[in-house]
């Protein structure tokens, strides 16, 4: 899996690459990040990669010679394996499905505006897709591609050590995580559930798979309509229903 980002700040991209798993996944050549410098893709002398918008208005816009240029040499003609994303705040929100999509691609280009944002050419004519990380508005789309970057890595085979904990996880289907607890049992008078210290395999399970429904319910109802559940769970969930129209 190769991934390239296209930015006028390499050296931000760069720093945030340089520790953690994602280090350690490109180190042992489990994936590759390729950070390129958006002025290296201008022909005049003082590499400009902006300009002020047609029609007037604040701010400037990235210019679409350069970034038709950058994708073009990076990629040339398209195949079917390789993805060019544009982050914008009007794009699909990115999720943990859209990630696992392209995590079965080959090769993943994206591209980080800055300022107002990107000549529209670029969207119309340049990219496949266009990509949010949620409703609000960053400065520019490096943090957006390096949180894509993280979230796919994640699902390549080999990055994330333990392939189970990668499936339990919030999102995965449909349900948010269970909670974690580690050692000591007891940190003032905070105590770690008992049931977890039993050593009974099937009722921490059960306990687990009926906190993570818990919590879903509570803060993330939008997701249950959609969740995988297996029977044990549907029971959970139907239990709950229960008590809660019973109250
Ligand atoms: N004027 C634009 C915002 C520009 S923000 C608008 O209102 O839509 C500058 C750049 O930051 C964008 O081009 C995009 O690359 C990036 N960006 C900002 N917010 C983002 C988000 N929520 N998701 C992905 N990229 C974002």
């Amino acid at each position: 899996m190769i991934f390239d980002i296209v930015t006028i700040f390499p050296g931000l991209v760069r720093n945030a690459l340089g520790e953690g798993i994602v280090k350690r996944a490109i180190d042992r050549g489990l994936l590759a990040v390729r950070v390129h410098d958006l002025r290296d893709f201008t022909d005049d002398r003082h590499r400009v990669v902006d300009d002020v918008p047609y029609g007037g208005g604040p701010g400037m816009v990235l210019k679409v010679e350069p970034l038709f240029r950058a994708v073009e040499s990076l990629v040339g003609d398209r195949t079917p394996g390789v993805a060019v994303v544009l982050m914008s705040p009007q794009g699909r929100p990115f999720s943990q499905r859209e990630a696992g999509r392209l995590a079965s691609l080959d090769r993943i280009v994206l591209l980080c505006g800055r300022y107002e944002g990107v000549d529209d050419r670029v969207r119309t004519h340049l990219v496949s897709d266009e990509l949010s990380i949620g409703d609000y508005v960053l400065t520019g789309g490096e943090l957006p591609a390096l949180v894509v970057v993280d979230v796919v890595a994640r699902l390549v085979p080999g990055v994330v050590g333990d392939e189970q904990s990668v499936e339990a996880e919030s999102f995965a289907r449909g349900l948010l995580d269970y909670p974690h607890y580690t050692r000591p049992a007891e940190f003032r008078d905070l105590k770690v559930p008992g049931v977890l210290l039993s050593g009974h395999h099937a009722e921490i399970r059960r306990w687990r798979k009926r906190q993570a429904i818990d919590r879903t319910r509570a803060t993330r109802p939008d997701l249950l309509g959609q969740a995988v559940l297996d029977e044990e769970e549907r029971e959970i969930l139907d239990e709950l229903t229960r008590t809660d129209s019973d109250n």
